[in-house]
């Protein structure tokens, strides 16, 4: 019996656990001393009443002989599926309801997509990057090169001449750094792809922090792309369901490499390996779309958005360069007096009792840089962001 080797070279630790360790040895060493966190990127308001409302009811639906409702369909409810139908429609995007396949979250996605695309395929991902695309490459034994962003191009880095790929990863807004590709940009990227014959796996887990009507908040609000990409999305950013559980991938059906299906592929794989998200869940995700439950999670996303606000004023207020902050709840930002990251973080934790986290986490572009996280309290994120630019004096 021989193991997946692969997954020994996975790099050691996982940046968040690093961060985790280094905040409990501080905390450790001085109890009296608050901690302000910015760093983790997961919510903190609760779900919205009318979330919580429709799980509600769907328990008690559970409770009920004649109700009660056992295995659902692998690919989602079709209840969920017209709401999600309906609110890409909202924006010009037109999805029939079988192009959206539902799931337990996008990072199960992101992961099990890789069971239908060959492992020969080289894989292109930008860097600083959210860790889990190239973990889960190195996992299956990819050839994976990397495409630098940096201040040249706004951490947005676009295909040039001679760059070649199979499968390509975008994340837009982007974590870490909250950059927000514009539909030209998009563009360029869609036509490599479809030049190439490659597929585009379009993460658009933080869609719904655009507010700027010029921005794309899906891949399919560009022209061709329904034959190069798939997108990848999640209610846990949209309406705090980091804990409950709930995301979706849209695979259209144009979207066809050597005469197979993608939409046809992932479906088989869905319904073969997963038995669907519960059926409270999706009641719960579906209320998201009902008036009262959208004006409730506009509520919570402006909360959210206002952070992000507070932390760009405040950096911008001692000249410190950064992007995101707007369109995002990421704000990416670089270092004092050229400090790698984790003298940075170290720094900023050890003496000013602020965690962030580590630009060099998230690729070797990430060096020099750290993110700042809009979803954590308000007076958290007024103290924290004070004790930053401290640092800049
Ligand atoms: N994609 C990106 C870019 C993320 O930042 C995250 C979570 O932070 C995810 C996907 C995972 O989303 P989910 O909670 O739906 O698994």
């Amino acid at each position: 019996m021989k193991l997946n080797n692969h997954f020994l070279e996975l790099k050691d630790s996982y940046l968040f656990s690093t961060v985790a360790r280094k905040v409990r040895e501080f905390q450790a060493a001085n109890p009296d001393k608050k901690v302000y966190k910015l760093s983790i990127g997961d919510v903190t308001l609760p779900l919205a009443p009318a979330v919580i409302k429709a799980m509600h009811d769907a328990v008690e639906e559970q409770a009920h002989k004649e109700t009660f409702r056992g295995y659902g369909p692998e690919l989602g409810y079709d209840f969920l599926r017209s709401e999600l139908v309906n609110y890409y429609g909202k924006r010009g995007v037109k999805l029939e309801l079988d192009e959206i396949i539902v799931s337990d979250g996008a990072k199960s996605d992101l992961g099990n997509i890789l069971d239908i695309i060959d492992p020969s395929n080289k894989v292109l991902i930008p860097d600083p990057v959210y860790p889990a695309y190239v973990d889960v490459n190195v996992m299956g034994g990819r050839k994976i090169s990397t495409i630098a962003g940096n201040e040249a191009n706004g951490f947005k880095p676009l295909p040039y001449d001679g760059l070649d790929a199979d499968v390509i990863y975008i994340c837009s807004p982007n974590n870490p750094t909250g950059a927000v590709y514009t539909k030209d940009e998009l563009k360029k990227w869609v036509d490599f792809a479809n030049s190439k014959n490659a597929l585009i796996i379009f993460d658009a887990a933080y869609e719904s922090f655009i507010t700027d009507p010029t921005l794309p908040r899906s891949i399919f609000e560009i022209e061709g792309a329904r034959t190069c990409a798939i997108e990848i999305c999640s209610f846990s950013k949209i309406a705090g369901f980091t804990g409950t559980r709930c995301g979706y991938t849209v695979a259209p059906k144009e979207l066809v490499f050597d005469g197979i299906s993608v939409n046809a592929l992932w479906n088989r794989r869905q319904s073969t390996k997963f038995n669907g998200t519960p059926y409270i869940v999706q009641r719960g995700a579906a209320a998201v779309f009902s008036d009262e439950g959208m004006k409730q999670i506009q509520e919570n996303l402006q909360f959210y958005r206002d952070n992000a606000k507070i932390i760009k004023e405040g950096l911008n207020s001692v000249g410190v360069w950064s992007v995101g902050g707007e369109n995002s709840p990421y704000v990416w930002a670089r270092t004092p007096k050229g400090m790698k990251s984790w003298e940075f973080f170290d720094k900023l934790l050890n003496e000013y009792g602020v965690v962030c986290t580590p630009g060099a986490g998230f690729g070797e572009n990430g060096e020099g840089y750290f993110r700042l996280t809009a979803f954590g309290d308000r007076e958290v994120t007024k103290e924290a962001v004070k004790r930053v630019i401290e640092l800049y004096k």
